[in-house]
């Protein structure tokens, strides 16, 4: 059985984990045998060859169908569960302890917490902690009021009509620049707003009665929730009509427009940055990076075309949308009705302290990463994922030299990137310094604005310092990963070490380099050699480093594998977006091949020995599709095809394994079979 391990035994688990090295695991392979979850996860009655991904998960699935509180369910799941579990922990344990000092990181977070579980005055204060924007909102008089309260609301993690961002130069990485980018929609993509099926009108209708109903809580009259929720829908459309689709930001030239600020001014008088930055207290900016000059030609044109009251309905709705689910009752009924029933077919509401520890854990996570870190991490985590790292660079290393594609000039330059790729591996090595941040017990929503202040002005103190490489842009407690070109490192966090189900016993190679090796490592590095990571060199700046006959056989490479994505359907007529997806794909087919060669020098992956019936390559390509047992509902199946990067679960499985000869020799897949492609077609790259 899967078992989801909670609160205490996760520690063990972990601890069996990292305590393990390659050795250990042929010693212990007897004790495997029985109760294996890789194997109890197969589902016998579908043929590898067939559908692997269901193959693979099948079993499990039918066994842990998607609870009513949740969009999905599967290893993320089940190991946020047990994350949850520890950190809920932290949270109860910071709000009863009143004694602690002022200041405290375990005050911080037990008065965050405490604030979040109570409803009574979260209820009795009703709109009040909003009060102070909504007056600012109700005072805008102009345009040039419109840009201001606008600013106004970027510092409060508010952000319509334009996305500001000081971050490392793309250009020159151990500067920052100041970014000027195309603002996020209210529905998550430009697609939404234009895509004619019925899913996506559907949508479009009900976002219209999502605001209707927050004006509506809000105490607004019928006709103003009627009225405004309409233009507020054609405002968000001219918005979408000049911002760009996804796949057409994944060129980072084409992002990157640098301007001095009188030019940027220029092209949209009513932006008057250089105000702007003055109120953010900004001094010596001559130039900024701007990521999408149309879409700010055309914002100038939509500041005129739609008159003052919709422009404050407009931020009013924002405002109110961001803060919904924080807010009392009704407003949270109507933020889980539409952002989680309508988009992602969730069916019903977490309990209360479940939702307060995510958000807790979202506001606070560098708080409670050090407590996490401190008392529910085993020691060792760290040097097992670093272990596993290097050797897969090292294949990685290898495998480039053996490249029968690229030439030799530019094999030199990507090993001197790949050598140089930073591995931040398991947690920072100093902590972020929170205390100037004020939390009390007085008011969430309060709490909550005074932390997205402090955020944002952490980004905004960067400016004119000297880039601090060291910083960390996810918690040690996310299962979760990522590449930074401009850094060009791996971020790999220390949670990412747990792998469900081995409470007992230990996860053999074959698994571990699946999974951490594979899904995790191998495809984080790739990331640095994907479309967009391939064009960045190894001090992180973007900057050609290929031969030109050597870029041209890449693009033909990465053009087979949008060809490949594209043709995969997920829900009736919904396609994968080949291109949008295409950075994603690449790196999980890397990270497949890179994980594989790494598992093949442990004495495991060079035995022939079965374990569970199953030979040490086969559980490594199963280990595979158990690092994406993922179900979801149809609804965020459909929102994450339109919106994100990622392919769904089962194609980030069945994609890249159709691809590799050695998962066919593993499974005896052979011409005719659905998991076959041609040679022809056949991607490879890394
Ligand atoms: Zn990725």
């Amino acid at each position: 059985m899967f078992i989801h391990f909670l609160t205490k035994e996760n520690l063990a688990i972990a601890a069996l984990t990292i305590g393990l090295s390659a050795c250990d695991t042929s010693t212990n392979q007897s004790s495997l045998v029985e109760n294996d979850p890789l194997v109890e996860h197969i589902d016998s009655n579908i043929l590898p060859k067939d559908d692997f991904f269901l193959f693979a998960n099948n079993g499990w699935f039918k066994q842990h169908p998607i609870p009513s509180s949740e969009k999905s369910n599967g290893i993320f799941q089940t190991i946020q569960d047990s994350i949850n579990a520890d950190v809920r922990k932290i949270c109860e344990q910071s709000a009863n302890n009143t004694t602690s000092k002022k200041g405290s990181n375990e005050q911080k977070i037990g008065d965050f917490f405490f604030s979040g579980m109570d409803t009574l005055s979260i209820e009795k204060k009703g709109l009040s902690p909003l009060s102070e924007q909504l007056k600012k909102i109700d005072g805008i008089k102009s345009t040039n009021d419109v840009i201001s309260v606008t600013a106004q609301l970027q510092e409060i993690g508010v952000s319509p009509l334009f996305s500001f961002y000081i971050g490392q130069d793309q250009k020159n990485s151990s500067i920052y620049s100041i970014y000027l980018s195309q603002a996020s929609l209210g529905l998550p993509e430009k697609d939404y707003y234009f895509n004619p099926s019925e899913r996506t009108t559907t949508i479009r209708n009900e976002y219209v009665k999502h605001i209707a109903t927050l004006f509506k809580v809000m105490g607004k009259d019928a006709s103003y929730c009627d009225n405004k929720s309409a233009a507020i829908l054609r405002l968000e459309t001219d918005l979408a009509n000049c911002s760009r689709k996804m796949e057409d930001l994944r060129d980072p030239y084409k992002n990157y427009n640098k301007m001095s600020v009188a030019d940027a001014e220029k092209n949209s008088p009513t932006l008057q940055w250089s105000s702007i930055f003055k109120n953010y207290k900004l001094t010596n900016i001559d130039t900024v990076i701007v990521g999408q000059p149309e879409y700010y030609k055309g914002l100038e044109s939509i500041l005129k075309k739609h008159d003052i009251e919709t422009w404050k309905a407009y931020l009013t709705f924002n405002l109110i949308d961001e803060f919904a689910s924080d807010l009392s009752s009704g407003f949270v009924k109507e933020n889980f009705h539409f952002h989680s029933t309508i988009m992602q077919g969730v069916k019903e509401e977490k309990p209360r302290w479940k939702k307060i520890v995510e958000s807790t854990n979202g506001y606070l996570g560098e708080l409670i990463g050090e407590i996490y870190v401190r008392d529910y991490l085993p020691k060792g985590a760290k040097e097992k994922m670093l272990e596993i790292a290097n050797n897969v660079r090292s294949v990685y290393a290898e495998h480039i030299k053996k490249l029968d594609w690229m030439s030799e000039p530019t094999k030199e330059k990507a090993l001197v990137k790949l050598n140089k790729i930073g591995m931040k591996i398991g947690y920072p090595d100093k902590w972020k310094d929170l205390s100037a941040l004020e939390i009390s017990r007085e008011s969430y929503v309060s709490n909550i604005i005074r932390t997205s202040n402090w955020h944002f002005n952490y980004m905004l103190q960067k400016w004119g310092k000297p880039v601090d490489r060291s910083e960390w842009n996810m918690t040690p407690q996310t299962y979760n990963a990522y590449y930074d070109p401009t850094n060009n490192e791996i971020v790999i966090p220390a949670c990412n070490i747990i792998v469900p189900g081995y409470e007992n016993k230990m996860p053999d190679d074959a698994l571990l380099y699946a999974i951490i090796g594979g899904s995790t490592i191998g495809h984080e590095i790739t990331h640095g050699f994907d479309d967009q990571g391939s064009q960045y060199d190894e001090n992180g700046n973007l900057k050609n480093w290929w031969t030109a006959e050597d870029r041209k056989k890449f693009m033909e490479k990465t053009t087979l594998i949008v060809e490949q994505f594209n043709n995969y359907v997920v829900l009736d007529s919904l396609h994968i977006k080949g291109e949008n997806t295409q950075g994603e794909n690449i790196a999980d087919l890397g990270g497949a091949i890179m994980g594989y060669e790494a598992f093949k020098k442990t004495p495991q992956g060079k035995s022939s020995e079965k374990i569970g019936g199953y030979t040490p390559d086969q559980r490594y390509f199963l280990g595979f599709g158990f690092s994406w047992m993922i179900q979801q509902t149809d609804a965020a199946l459909a929102n994450q095809v339109m919106s994100n990067e990622h392919s769904p679960a089962s194609f980030r499985v069945i994609g890249p394994l159709s691809n590799i000869p050695e998962f066919y020799a593993a499974f005896g897949i052979k011409e005719g079979d659905k998991m076959y492609r041609n040679d022809k077609i056949r991607v490879k790259i890394w």
